[in-house]
């Protein structure tokens, strides 16, 4: 640590830390897990985004593993080139949407090698576990196209079929190589593909997307949470949601499977409940044959309305929810016109990065006389209002995707089922204490997580066991201890 210190630029602390998990993977797991909040930041986002961007110049060494279009029809002997066998986990992108940073290309293995190396730190996963892959199918990032520097394939991004068949190559590859057991979470795809390959894969792989299920199942955890200080069920709330995307509908989805699960209505009329605005206004009916397959659910019958101040003020949300990756869009009138239907206004302002969020905290707080319940996506200090402090929750997706790959992993699931990202956002709103919230938190501080992600593996592992989605059997009795005990944990051996 004392080493880092010495570095002013975040950049700077990445590439030490990359050179340390090249060098000394245990002393990198080490100080990541005792220093989580300070680095997370640091091998993940914000810097791993910049890190993506610049990847071409801070080049050392090669991490992970590249497929591109030029291995179709050798994609399983290439995988065999992975030095490790053993395989529990590969995320894999193909680098068209890097965060909110658009297309990079082949520059986003940063993000594969980002993501697992916190399923290690946070989740437990044996880093030789963990296989980081880009596809390359070319980028249509211009600048990219021309820089001399960028180590990809220099063509226009391939689509349509012969996007599907390398996709579809890869997928039986992993399958045939790996097994039925092996989890693959898609990670920062383009949204088209996205919705397309959870849907294609999702019955015949174990696959999990992170920025669909993984930010539904921690944006559930802090609805569930808040529901227990502020009152009521999810039923008696409205929600609306600015941004409709993988966020956004991912979110919404979730929300309305709990609903109907609690109240034992169909999803269909859960569904009733959520409202969405997308860049053209507020989701109806009367668009429905212009709308994208994954936003009919929520084309309810309204007038089109295109202001999202007004869209507050006739839909009446209890809840209002920001994942457009726009930001400065919850104003002062949306607060306000939020404060005043609601006694306690559930407001959360998730789009990256800091300067993308809706609103601030400070706004947030401020512009409800310190009444809403408010988290973000990116973290946001302390804030003093009228003599008290709030500590504002960040929806940090890191709660859930680790403790959640280790709970598939430890039953030896095959499939991932809705049930289970219920399972995982329960099991993290029951690490809030009354104590947190009073302080505003509806996420535990982050300083446990590894204890959280184990409660959140047990939680999973034990729906895998009854939906009769796990293979590792007889089910441990104890499921949190055991999932403890399956955690890597740095330690140094004793030679003696
Ligand atoms: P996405 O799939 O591209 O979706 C963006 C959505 O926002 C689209 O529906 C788009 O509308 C809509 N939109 C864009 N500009 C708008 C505007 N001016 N007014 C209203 N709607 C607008 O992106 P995503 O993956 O869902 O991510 C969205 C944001 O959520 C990003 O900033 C991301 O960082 C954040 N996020 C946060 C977390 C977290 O806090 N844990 C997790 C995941 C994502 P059209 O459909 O009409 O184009
Ligand atoms: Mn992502």
């Amino acid at each position: 640590m004392h080493n880092l210190w010495q570095y002013q630029v975040p950049l700077q602390k990445y590439m030490a830390m990359m050179d340390l998990q090249e060098t000394n993977e245990r002393l990198f797991y080490k100080l990541l897990i005792d220093n989580v909040e300070e680095l997370l930041p640091v091998v993940y986002t914000p810097t791993v985004g910049e890190a993506c961007q610049k990847y071409g110049s801070i080049f050392r060494r090669p991490q992970g593993l590249f497929i591109s279009l030029k291995e179709k029809g050798k994609i399983l002997e290439v995988l065999k080139n992975w030095p490790q066998r053993r395989i529990q986990v590969i995320v894999v992108t193909d680098g068209e949407r890097i965060l909110g940073l658009g297309d990079l290309g082949c520059q986003g293995m940063g993000i594969p090698v980002g993501k697992l190396s916190l399923y290690t730190a946070l989740g437990g996963v044996r880093p030789s576990a963990c296989l980081p892959i880009t596809i390359d199918v070319g980028t249509n990032n211009e600048k990219l196209l021309k820089d001399e520097f960028y180590i990809g394939l220099r063509r226009r991004r391939a689509t349509g079929e012969e996007y599907d068949e390398l996709l579809d190559e890869f997928m039986t590859a992993v399958k045939q190589n790996y097994g039925e057991k092996v989890l693959i979470q898609f990670e920062d795809f383009a949204n088209h593909n996205a919705f397309e390959l959870l849907a294609k894969y999702g019955t015949t792989h174990l696959v999990f997307n992170d920025d669909i299920q993984g930010t539904a199942s921690v944006v559930l955890a802090g609805l569930i949470a808040a529901l227990k200080f502020v009152g009521g069920t999810l039923a008696d709330h409205k929600f609306l949601f600015l941004g409709a995307g993988e966020a956004g509908t991912g979110i919404a989805e979730l929300i309305a499977r709990e609903m109907s699960k609690q109240t034992n209505v169909p999803v269909e009329e859960a569904r009733k409940n959520i409202w969405l605005v997308d860049s053209k206004g507020l989701i109806v009916n009367s668009r429905k044959d212009s709308l994208q397959h994954f936003k009919q659910p929520w084309a309810h019958e309204h007038n089109p309305i295109t202001e999202l101040v007004d869209a507050v003020k006739v839909i009446k949300p209890t809840v209002l929810i920001g994942t457009s990756g726009v930001g400065r869009t919850f104003t002062k009138d949306v607060i306000k016109a939020m404060a005043s239907l609601n006694e306690k206004p559930i407001i959360f302002a998730l789009s990256n990065p800091t300067s993308q969020s809706e609103c601030t905290a400070e706004e947030a707080y401020t512009w409800s006389q310190g009444r809403a319940i408010f988290a973000s996506g990116s973290p946001f200090g302390l804030v003093e209002y009228n003599r008290k402090t709030f500590v504002p929750g960040q929806a940090n997706n890191a709660y859930i995707f680790p403790g959640f790959g280790l709970g598939l992993i430890m039953s030896g699931a095959i499939r991932v089922h809705d049930e289970m990202l219920l399972a995982a956002s329960e099991a993290l709103a029951s690490q809030v204490t009354e104590e947190n919230f009073n302080r505003g938190l509806i996420y535990p501080p982050f300083t446990n997580i590894r204890k959280i992600s184990a409660h959140i593996a047990a939680n999973v592992a034990a729906k895998a066991y009854e939906l009769g989605l796990a293979t590792h059997l007889p089910q441990p009795r104890d499921l949190v201890k055991y999932a403890e005990s399956c955690m890597y944990s740095p330690t140094y051996r004793s030679y003696r």
